[in-house]
């Protein structure tokens, strides 16, 4: 095991362009909760039935406020020692380092990562359904029980910045993660189950242009067999230890 994390951070080392990939696997260490439990006072209601455009058009004010309580819940967490492997990684390959995420939780950018595609968007961002005009300072949302309008064009409502359920992905998010996934030469998927489309094409993307693909996951998934390397436990324990050995 120790050659092969060995011979797995030397071919990072050498790589000229470095691509990481997460899912939310890497964020389970954080505490973060899935919203699929059986207490509280969402419990009625599933997370597909709620993260939709049509849910949100129907019933503004209770998809609001569960987007409230997610954001309460999710800024109490703290990036884990994979985030800030990463956010090492990051100071290391600088503007040859691009991380894509599929997560809207802020832990990487709280851990230091600056050179990132958020492929589902942010939920600590809303945006204007009118004009589109993008909020990141919270004071626009925290505790508004309705949904605000926007002071912009003054009539659009704000919600989410996020990809919701058969939305389609930001086309130049996508376009630019799919560019640096065809165009490095080692690429790090960690904690994603590699099921979503189109993301889960990138790995694919990158292992037909002759990448280096490393997967780090607590189980074998759609993307282990473009993977060079499979490596099946948690991310915060072993993660800090092949970046250690890159330094
Ligand atoms: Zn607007």
């Amino acid at each position: 095991m120790n050659d092969k994390i060995e011979q797995i951070a030397q071919n990072i080392k050498n790589a000229k362009r470095l691509v990481v990939f997460t899912g939310a696997g890497i964020s389970k260490a954080s505490g973060i909760p899935t919203f699929r439990g059986k207490d509280g006072l969402w419990k009625k209601y599933s997370p597909q039935e709620l993260s939709t455009l049509k849910a949100f058009v129907d019933n503004p004010k209770l998809v609001w406020q569960w987007y409230n309580e997610r954001r309460r819940l999710i800024k109490k967490a703290k990036p884990n020692a994979a985030h800030h492997a990463i956010a090492k990684l990051e100071t290391i390959f600088k503007d040859n380092f691009t991380l894509i995420t599929q997560n809207i939780d802020s832990l990487h950018k709280k851990a230091g990562n600056q050179r990132i595609y958020e492929l589902h968007g942010n939920i600590f961002e809303v945006r204007c359904m009118r004009c589109g005009q993008v909020y990141k300072d919270d004071k626009i949302y925290e505790e508004r029980e309705l949904v605000p309008k926007c002071k912009y064009c003054k009539e659009g409502s704000l919600r989410p910045n996020i990809v919701w359920f058969g939305e389609n992905l930001d086309r130049d998010i996508l376009n630019n993660s799919m560019k640096k996934s065809a165009t490095c030469d080692c690429f790090i998927a960690i904690g994603t189950s590699g099921v979503v489309q189109p993301a889960a094409s990138l790995p694919k993307i990158a292992h037909d242009n002759n990448a280096f693909v490393v997967e780090i996951n607590i189980e074998y998934s759609g993307i282990s067999i473009f993977a060079d390397e499979v490596i099946l436990q948690e991310a915060d324990s072993i993660l800090p230890d092949i970046v250690e050995r890159i330094y």
